[in-house]
């Protein structure tokens, strides 16, 4: 019963919370790394009494429930009476709130630094800042440790550069017409200039792109805005990031060994991918039970 109340409750969430900005955040204990306001939420996991929400830029927010413990979601103008006095998070998006009470464990980190890297690496410079050395990024994404990596991957490594959160990374690849399973070896210095520099602009100026503005991400099943064709949705590399691209017009540097790697999660219309696909790991589940 525990077990469903917290999937229950976890399906509301990703129905308040998957793919919105995040405009208010509030803990009442102190975190190693706080989600940034404007991010965009990307998906929401669940495993027994763990409750994790993932923002678009990798940071994972961890709360293992206590048995009384609980996420409620609270609308604009709602009274949260008694919840005010034991809450300790608080994530606001767009007219409701969602706040948590009773988490006997609370953390929040990158999930590629966690996972990839436990002895961390340097980070890289950050793109955010209007002084970054532009050359410097681009020798180090084209020296890159592994050469085999994926564009799609190395993007959000921050040891290469920091800032480029997954909204980006997918519309930065877009607009250079890149195939997101291109090596990142087989780039030459003008493509990786053009990577670096077209994202540090785009970070610089106009760092919370408008649904309007994108062209890719969130939009699977629809038309490409470029050629006409069908943009799609996967999930790819270690951290299992959803990544959107055009699979007609993306197709510079196509490493024709890895495309059969690619599986299909194109989530119908108006269903978030992240949601789709844990809906059809539960369909899954029961077929194996
Ligand atoms: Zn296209």
């Amino acid at each position: 019963m525990l077990f469903k109340s917290m999937q229950r409750s976890a399906s509301a969430l990703r129905t308040a919370l998957i793919g919105q900005k995040m405009l208010k955040f509030k803990a009442r204990e102190s975190l190693v790394v706080h989600p940034k306001i404007g991010r965009t939420i990307e998906e929401l996991r669940v495993e027994n009494r763990t409750l994790e929400i993932i923002w678009d830029d990798g940071l994972v927010l961890k709360t293992k429930m206590g048995l009384k413990g609980s996420w409620r979601i609270f609308h604009e103008g709602e009274s949260w009476g008694a919840e005010k006095r034991t809450a300790q998070l608080l994530i606001g998006v767009n007219e409701i709130s969602v706040v948590c009470s009773g988490a006997i464990e609370i953390e929040s980190y990158h999930d590629f630094d966690l996972r990839r890297h436990p002895i961390l690496g340097r980070l890289g410079p950050d793109l955010l800042d209007q002084n970054v050395n532009l050359d410097e990024c681009v020798s180090r994404l084209m020296g890159y440790e592994n050469p085999d990596e994926t564009i799609a991957e190395v993007l959000l490594d921050q040891r290469v550069v920091r800032g480029i959160g997954n909204v980006h990374r997918c519309e930065i690849l877009w607009a250079c017409e890149l195939h997101p399973w291109a090596k990142v070896s087989s780039l030459s210095r003008d493509d990786c200039q053009e990577i670096i520099s077209l994202a540090a602009g785009v970070l610089q100026t106009n760092f919370e792109l408008s649904t309007a503005e994108l062209a890719v991400y969130g939009k699977h099943g629809k038309s490409c805005s470029r050629c006409g064709g069908q943009v799609r949705v996967t999930h790819h590399g270690e951290a299992n990031r959803v990544l959107y691209w055009c699979v007609d017009c993306q197709v510079r540097h196509t490493d024709v060994n890895s495309l059969g790697n690619v599986i299909n999660h194109d989530a119908p219309r108006r269903i978030h991918p992240a949601e789709h696909l844990y809906l059809s790991e539960i369909a899954k589940i029961k077929k194996s039970v």
